[in-house]
């Protein structure tokens, strides 16, 4: 990294404060610290997980210091705001994590890199078709998002239904099916979120014996507990708080 300089840029060009870029350089060091710690812990290589950095309410200078940073895999949760950041970010790749309504689908092909939170076979096809359409050819990188607890309050497919309905998803041609997410309890302790991070790896690999079209991906873990998802086996942890501090409010 190009330390010393007294005005960095971001790739693209875009100026921002050395500062901010220093400190998110730290809090990323850190991040990825604790992430190849708990891989060694698993017996695994760090080398396997993903830091998808989120970007929820954080302005679009702040992202670009975190581009410059090596935060260049980003997730947002909402279309509408995504829009509004990813022309005026180089260098990223973008992960949807928040839910897909019907309306935003062309819009949210057109935008993200990998759409990590498909949760049902009617978003599925429709983002298939659109693919299709929209992609040239290149088939668009998803997920399927589980409710491994059963949780009412969360999108997600339940267990029984992702497994039944896998063969259709695997068929679909615009689409490669990359691996599995799932969204924890929000636990007090992070051990709480164990159980459900088990669960997805095991669903996984229950599915995968079945078909192996199904790809090894688990997006499991925020910045509460991702050490722990990372020794049940995430690959990609979707980390916003411990980079970018706390949020202005619930987002
Ligand atoms: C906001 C969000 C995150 C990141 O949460 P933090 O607690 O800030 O790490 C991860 N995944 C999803 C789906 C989110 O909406």
């Amino acid at each position: 990294m190009d330390a010393g300089s007294s005005e960095r840029r971001a790739p693209g060009g875009y100026r921002f404060e050395p500062a901010e870029s220093a400190s998110l350089s730290i809090a990323r060091a850190r991040v990825l610290e604790r992430i190849a710690h708990a891989a060694e812990r698993a017996g695994r290589d760090p080398g396997d997980v993903t830091l998808v950095a989120v970007t929820k309410t954080v302005p679009v200078e702040r992202i670009r210091a975190a581009v410059a940073a090596g935060l260049d895999v980003l997730g947002e949760n909402r279309v509408q705001e995504a829009a509004t950041k990813v022309g005026e970010v180089r260098g990223a790749r973008w992960h949807l994590i928040g839910p897909l309504q019907s309306n935003k689908v062309r819009r949210a092909v057109e935008l993200f890199d990998v759409i990590e939170s498909v949760d049902s076979l009617e978003l599925a096809r429709r983002l298939d078709r659109l693919a299709h359409e929209v992609l040239d050819g290149r088939p668009l990188p998803v997920l399927l998002q589980v409710n491994v607890d059963d949780d009412a309050s969360k999108a997600g497919f339940d267990p029984a239904q992702v497994a039944r309905e896998l063969p259709a998803l695997l068929a679909l041609p615009s689409l490669r099916v990359q691996g599995l997410m799932t969204i924890g309890r929000l636990p007090e302790d992070p051990e709480d979120a164990r159980p459900t991070f088990r669960a997805l790896r095991e669903l996984s690999q229950r599915l995968r014996a079945i078909d192996p079209g199904l790809g090894p991906a688990l997006s499991m873990g925020m910045s509460d507990d991702y050490p722990v998802a990372v020794e049940e086996g995430a690959t990609i942890v979707r980390v916003g708080r411990a980079l970018f501090g706390e949020r202005p409010r619930a987002a």
